[in-house]
C-alpha cells in the first residue's frame, strides 16, 4: 500500500522514522507498504543572512538520513556554531535561531539552487539523494506561506516571523492567532495532490496541530483532496499535555482546548466536511474515545510515546489497523 503522511518537523519526523521500520518489517498482521511519500510544513521557512532555511524538511532530511542530533531532535549530529558565533561578533542576528556550521551547507546549496531558478521541490529532491531517506519528501509548496503569529504590542496587534515568536519568545507572548500569510495564492508542490489521490491511506503524524498541519491544510487543493482518502491521525497531544513545545500555546489561542479528543474534533470528522476518519489517542486518554466514536471519528486508546523507533513503528501499525477497520 502506498502511504502518505503530512508532517512539522521532529514529532513528524520522528513518526516516520518508525513508519519506515515499519515498512521493513511489517510482520503478520499489518499490510506490506510500498511507497512513504511525506507532505512537509513549509509555513516555518525563513530567510536569515540571506539564506533560505527550512526547518521541517530539513528535520525530516536529517532524522531519515540519519544525520540528525538525537537528543535535540532537530540540526546535525557533531554540530557546532562558529559562524553563528562569529555572526554575533559583528552583531548580527538574531541570535535566537541556532544555526549549525554543518547545517549551514544546507541552506547555502538550497539558496544558491532556488537563485537559479529551482523550484524549492527539485532543491528538496537534490539535498535528499545525498540522504538516502527512502521516502518521497515534498514541501507543501513551492509558493512561500508564511505562518504568522498575532500579538498585542503596546496596545496594537502586530504579527511575527512564527519563528521569531516560537524561538525568541519561547510561546510566552499570548498569541492572538495565526496567518498562513500566502497560503490563498499557493499551490500545492507538483506531485503533492497526485500523491495523495494515488495512495491508499493519509496519515496525520503527531505534528502541531495549529502550527504544522494546519499550514499544509491551508494549501489550496490539500483539504479536498484528502475528501476521497481514509485519513488517520496520531495525536500529538498525551494527558492534555504537548509532550514537546507549545502546541498548549498554540491551540490556547485558536480556542481550542490541549486535549486529544478536542484537537480530533477540531480537525473534524470527515462526514461532516472534516479531515479525519479515525484518531488514535494515547492510553491515558481512553476516556475520550466513545465520545469521538459518537462524533463521527473512529478512535482507539494505543500507547503513543515515541519512545524509541520500536514504539513508534508499534503506533504506526495501529495506524494502519484502525485505517484496515474502516475500509
Ligand atoms: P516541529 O515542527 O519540530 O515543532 O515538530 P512537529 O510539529 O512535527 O511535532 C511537534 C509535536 O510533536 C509536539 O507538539 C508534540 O505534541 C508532538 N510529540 C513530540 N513527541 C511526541 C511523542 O512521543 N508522542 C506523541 N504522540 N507526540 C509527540
Ligand atoms: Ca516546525
Amino acid at each position: 500500500m502506498r502511504v502518505v503522511v503530512l508532517t512539522g518537523g521532529v514529532g513528524g519526523a520522528r513518526f516516520l522514522r518508525g513508519l519506515k521500520a515499519l515498512q521493513a518489517r511489517p510482520g503478520q498482521s499489518a499490510p506490506q507498504i510500498s511507497h512513504i511519500t511525506a507532505i512537509a510544513n513549509t509555513g516555518d521557512d525563513i530567510t536569515l543572512h540571506g539564506l533560505r532555511i527550512c526547518p521541517d524538511l530539513d528535520t525530516v532530511m536529517y532524522t531519515l538520513g540519519q544525520g540528525i542530533d538525537q537528543d535535540r531532535g532537530w540540526g546535525r549530529e557533531g554540530e557546532t556554531f562558529t559562524t553563528q558565533a562569529e555572526l554575533s561578533a559583528y552583531g548580527a542576528g538574531p541570535d535566537w535561531f541556532g544555526l549549525g556550521d554543518k547545517d549551514l551547507a544546507t541552506h547555502l546549496i538550497r539558496t544558491r539552487m532556488l537563485d537559479a531558478g529551482y523550484s524549492l521541490t527539485d532543491v528538496t529532491a537534490a539535498l535528499c539523494k545525498r540522504w538516502d531517506i527512502g521516502i518521497s519528501l515534498l514541501p507543501m509548496s513551492d509558493e512561500r506561506v508564511e505562518t504568522h503569529v498575532f500579538i498585542e504590542q503596546d496596545g496594537e496587534k502586530v504579527a511575527l516571523h512564527f519563528q521569531q515568536w516560537w524561538l525568541e519568545h519561547r510561546a510566552g507572548i499570548p498569541a492572538l492567532g495565526f496567518a498562513n500569510v500566502g497560503a490563498d495564492q499557493a499551490q500545492p508542490a507538483p506531485g503533492a495532490i497526485e500523491a495523495i489521490q494515488e495512495c491508499d491511506l493519509v496519515l496525520l503524524a503527531p505534528s502541531n496541530p495549529v502550527v504544522s498541519i494546519s499550514p499544509i491544510l491551508a494549501v489550496p487543493g490539500i483539504k479536498e483532496a484528502l475528501q476521497a482518502k481514509t485519513v488517520i491521525g496520531v495525536s500529538p497531544i498525551i494527558g492534555g499535555s504537548p509532550v514537546r513545545g507549545f502546541a498548549d500555546a498554540c491551540l490556547a489561542a485558536i480556542g481550542v482546548q490541549t486535549q486529544a479528543g478536542a484537537v480530533a474534533k477540531h480537525l473534524g470528522a470527515k462526514a461532516d466536511g472534516g479531515v479525519l476518519s479515525g484518531w488514535l489517542v494515547d492510553d491515558v486518554d481512553a476516556d475520550q474515545v466513545q465520545d469521538l466514536e459518537s462524533f463521527g471519528i473512529r478512535a482507539k486508546a494505543v500507547p503513543l510515546w515515541m519512545s524509541d523507533v520500536d514504539a513508534t513503528a508499534e503506533i504506526a501499525r495501529e495506524a494502519l489497523a484502525l485505517a484496515e477497520g474502516i475500509r
